[in-house]
């Protein structure tokens, strides 16, 4: 494996294995696998949009597209707030700063890479991708942009999320659930069995963590160092669990600081799984405990992208470990010992849209919900005394621009191809007919 551009490594043995869109550890760890890269210092390219980054990309080769995150300091929300060094890493569209991003979330970086390594990687097989809307629908926007095929599955209430900016919708085959999200990804485990599929992975695909981590390059080439605190909205956890291998591994590049930022994530009220477990010092999810009512409260989310009722919480290298490990040192702030540095808000709905008003105000471009989860968070992270007004913070403003797309470009709707019951009553003969004639067509 010597000359391999990068092998991946289980995070609880270490073992190294090959990439074969390989997407567990083969002794059966229940624990990420993580990929080292054979390039320490990283180079960052230039006109291929997010694989400047290629590098630190677990794919042989770059897909064209102009998609990329980009990393602007912000005057007046940081005025407003009081802050200094306030850096928005901005994920949609936003032209007139340079992004480009037209499914507006920074799911599109996991889009791109995932279908480039399936491609390379898995044989040809065809990517099933489950989620509550903006998964698919960045799937969807390169399978229509590039022709490569992917099998969606949606709920039934995430279908008006299914667009693309492009016409050509052959290669994609949308399925919609009757039933949440939790169901879409039942039933999108069932259809991924079937020959000739593969299960894109989610949180376990390095390919999904290692393309949301080009938000932290691109912050750290655009800051010169890490920040000290990175705020985000957290449904699974995945995109966070990335910002810390990530700022590892700039950290061993030795060009941007030794210190691992603290994560500050936050979750929506009521639905809030992750900030339960974590503030009652847990190492587990325990449904009765932290998932209390969830389909009610499900429905009550001003933010219902961050709904994901299984995070990976306790797997090893997941959100956990993560929060764990991303201690300051003692004593560094003279802020007294802390139990955990990592940190977790519940946000009300109220606050949301409070921060998203602000933000839109003052920084002139509209939010995903999710987006203003993050926002809110770092206000009240100013407000209750834990971020200081020298701190140099970057503010992942995961998805946005939805808007200011509409003026530019045109959204085509996804038609779904089939509509089924969620698992139990799932009429799998007929699924597997229609997806072999589509095969067929391709
Ligand atoms: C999916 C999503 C999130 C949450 O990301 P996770 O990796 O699931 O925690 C946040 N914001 C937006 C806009 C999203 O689409
Ligand atoms: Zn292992």
């Amino acid at each position: 494996m010597e000359n391999e551009k990068y092998h991946l490594e289980c995070f609880e043995c270490g073992k190294v294995v090959a990439d074969g869109y390989t997407n567990a550890c083969p002794e059966g760890h229940d624990s990420l696998l993580r990929t080292e890269y054979k390039a320490k210092r990283l180079r960052k390219l230039s006109g291929q949009g997010m694989f400047n980054y290629i590098d630190w990309l677990p794919v042989e080769e770059a897909l064209p597209t102009s998609a990329s995150p980009i990393t602007c300091r912000s005057e007046r929300l940081g005025k407003e707030l009081g802050l200094k060094n306030l850096y928005i890493g901005f994920n949609g569209y936003w032209p007139e700063k340079g992004a480009f991003m037209k499914t507006c979330t920074f799911k599109e970086l996991e889009a791109l890479p995932t279908l480039q390594r399936a491609k390379e990687k898995s044989g040809g097989k065809i990517l099933v991708v489950a989620s509550a809307g903006n998964t698919s629908r960045a799937f969807a926007e390169v399978s229509s942009a590039t022709g490569m095929p992917v099998v969606a599955v949606v709920p039934r209430s995430s279908l008006h999320r299914m667009w693309t900016t492009t016409e050509n919708h052959d290669n994609i085959f949308l399925i919609s659930v009757d039933g949440d999200y939790s169901d879409a990804i039942a039933v999108g485990k069932e259809i991924a069995k079937m020959d000739g599929l593969i299960e894109e992975g989610g949180v376990r695909n390095v390919a999904r963590r290692d393309g949301m981590g080009v938000v932290e390059l691109e912050a750290a080439f655009s800051m010169h160092e890490l920040p000290d605190y990175y705020f985000q909205a957290v449904g699974s956890g995945t995109g966070a669990i990335a910002a810390w291998e990530t700022f590892g591994r700039l950290i061993g590049d030795g060009r941007f600081g030794d210190k691992m930022p603290r994560i500050v994530i936050s979750q929506n009220l009521p639905f809030v799984p992750l900030v339960s477990a974590w503030q009652a010092g847990r190492a587990e999810i325990i449904a009765d405990k932290d998932m209390k009512d969830a389909e009610d409260a499900i429905k009550k989310m001003y933010a219902d992208v961050l709904s994901t009722r299984n995070p990976p919480y306790s797997i090893k290298g997941g959100v956990y470990d993560m929060l764990m490990s991303t201690k300051p040192l003692q004593g560094l702030r003279g802020r007294g010992a802390e139990p955990h540095s990592g940190k977790m808000y519940g946000i009300t709905n109220e606050e949301c849209k409070d921060a998203e008003k602000l933000f839109v105000g003052e920084e002139g471009i509209d939010l995903d919900p999710a987006a203003s989860v993050a926002v809110a968070s770092l206000i009240k992270a100013v407000d209750d005394g834990s971020v200081k007004k020298d701190d140099k913070i970057l503010l992942n403003i995961t998805g946005g621009g939805y808007k200011r797309l509409r003026a530019d470009c045109k959204m085509y709707e996804i038609e779904a191809r089939m509509e089924l019951q969620p698992s139990e009553h799932l009429a799998l003969d007929d699924v597997e007919k229609e997806l072999r004639e589509f095969v067929r067509a391709l």
